[in-house]
């Protein structure tokens, strides 16, 4: 096992990862930039270093700085994260070079996967139904017209080195598309360095489904089932669940059957997630592989009462899984409502120092958080602040425990979406799970009307 592992980001992740290692009995190497000094992963890791100003591309992305890091404080392994450089295949190698632990699948992998056009291909060999769409990059208007024509509009342009929600454009009609085609390499090309893109069948009300698998270096892989994050703003994910209330398991067996299948067919290792879209009809289609740990992972942990990131850690370490599939129960339900620094009606950023803090516990609420009484949530990173995560005997319970924390939730100094979080889980279609990734327009548009959203709002 490992003796020190370097954490390569910041925020609650890094928080997160180091309760991990103490459980482990493993020491832990903090990077920060000089905007997180007072940051609580720098106060709760062994060690510190400072990788350069606020800026994540001068740190937290800062590969050689980072490695400095690792070698200076003799750590044997860097947890990446989520985020930053947590789909590098390039640090990937870079620790391999230097005798240093990465903590994710292969870097070959990581560059098949982060390919989303490749990654198509070979989930389309492995038998993982697909959306139609294009074989490969697209690269002029022609191949454009003609691939849209086969699949049929509304087709859906997206960045092969996409991440995020960015750099994705939905054509309705052919008049639209060279005007798209060409705003999406653009934005690709700013947004990941490579303008490549490709066309795929764009849905109208589809629910974003995801499955969670583990795999080790002794050819096992397991599914921790899914997670459904349908409600999602700008492709953005805002609440998870696990289980998602539209499976059966029946299919929830098929579809992690499946997912296991194809994660074996690219000798995936370590944590990874298994993006799908699925229609009215209950149809799935795969959309891409994520190659970390995500956001979203506790919800699995609260139904599984699996510690993904220490099975990472010893998955990493060569370890073998130590459960078999059959193993594998799900309890209960959970939600997770990511709190962002931002205004609940606008979206605006709202970064500053938060003068109070405090989150209640109880029964089956879990938060996971780098946020405190006068910290300062930075405006160089990303504006989620805590995760609130909830668990119930079913959705009801999990629900009205999400709605009792939110109430009891004080943030003072900044804005923040927990009244956006207390409006959407009153909606009835929330409560009632029916969801799509088009949930937030629709309540948007009735927010729009003062006096339509439900009353406890
Ligand atoms: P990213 O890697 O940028 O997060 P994804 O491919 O995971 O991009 O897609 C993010 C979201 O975009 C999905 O959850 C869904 O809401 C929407 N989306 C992507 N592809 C399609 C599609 N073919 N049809 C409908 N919505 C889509």
């Amino acid at each position: 096992m490992f003796k020190k592992i370097l954490i390569a980001n910041r925020g609650e992740i890094a928080l997160r990862i180091i309760v991990a290692c103490r459980e482990l009995g493993i020491k832990t190497v903090a990077v920060y930039s000089e905007a997180d000094e007072n940051s609580l992963h720098v106060r709760f890791a062994d060690e510190d270093v400072c990788i350069g100003p606020p800026r994540s591309t001068e740190s937290y992305l800062n590969v050689p700085a980072i490695i400095s890091a690792a070698e200076i404080t003799g750590a044997d392994a860097i947890h990446p994260g989520y985020g930053f450089l947590s789909e590098s295949a390039y640090l990937a190698e870079v620790c391999e070079a230097c005798h240093i632990r990465f903590i994710g699948p292969d870097p070959n992998v990581i560059k098949l996967l982060g390919d989303k056009a490749r990654a198509r291909r070979a989930m389309k060999k492995a038998g993982v139904p697909m959306l139609p769409g294009s074989d490969g990059p697209i690269e002029n208007e022609e191949k454009a017209l003609k691939c849209a024509r086969d699949v049929g509009y509304p087709v859906i342009i997206k960045a092969v080195a996409g991440g995020g929600g960015r750099g994705m454009r939905v054509v309705r009609q052919p008049a639209d598309l060279a005007n798209a085609l060409r705003t999406a390499q653009r934005e690709a090309e700013a947004a990941f360095g490579v303008g490549d893109v490709y066309i795929e069948k764009y849905l109208d009300h589809p629910r974003h489904i995801e499955f969670q698998v583990l795999g080790d270096h002794h050819g096992n892989v397991v599914h921790l089932g899914e997670r459904e994050c349908s409600i999602q703003r700008r492709h953005q994910k805002l609440i998870e669940e696990s289980p998602s209330p539209a499976l059966t398991d029946k299919v929830r067996r098929k579809m992690g059957g499946l997912v296991v299948d194809a994660a074996k067919a690219v000798q995936y290792t370590n944590a990874g997630t298994f993006e799908f879209l699925m229609d009215d009809e209950g149809k799935f289609y795969f959309m891409e592989v994520n190659t970390r740990l995500q956001v979203e992972h506790p919800v699995t942990e609260m139904v599984t009462g699996i510690d993904i990131v220490k099975e990472q850690i010893r998955i990493a370490a060569g370890e073998r899984l130590s459960f078999k599939q059959s193993e594998v129960t799900f309890t209960g339900h959970a939600l997770e409502c990511r709190i962002n620094a931002e205004d609940p009606d606008t979206f605006a950023p709202s970064p500053g120092v938060i003068h109070a803090f405090s989150v209640p516990g109880g029964p089956g609420v879990r938060i996971d958080t780098f946020a405190h009484s006068e910290c300062t949530v930075s405006p160089y990173y990303d504006s989620m602040i805590a995760k609130i995560i909830t668990h119930g005997r079913d959705r009801q319970e999990a629900i009205a425990r999400m709605r009792r924390t939110l109430e009891m939730t004080v943030i003072e100094g900044i804005k923040t979406t927990v009244p956006m979080h207390l409006r959407i889980s009153a909606e009835p279609d929330f409560v009632a799970g029916r969801l799509s990734t088009h949930f937030m327009e629709r309540y948007a548009a009735k927010a729009a009307k003062p006096g339509s959203l439900a009353e406890s709002a």
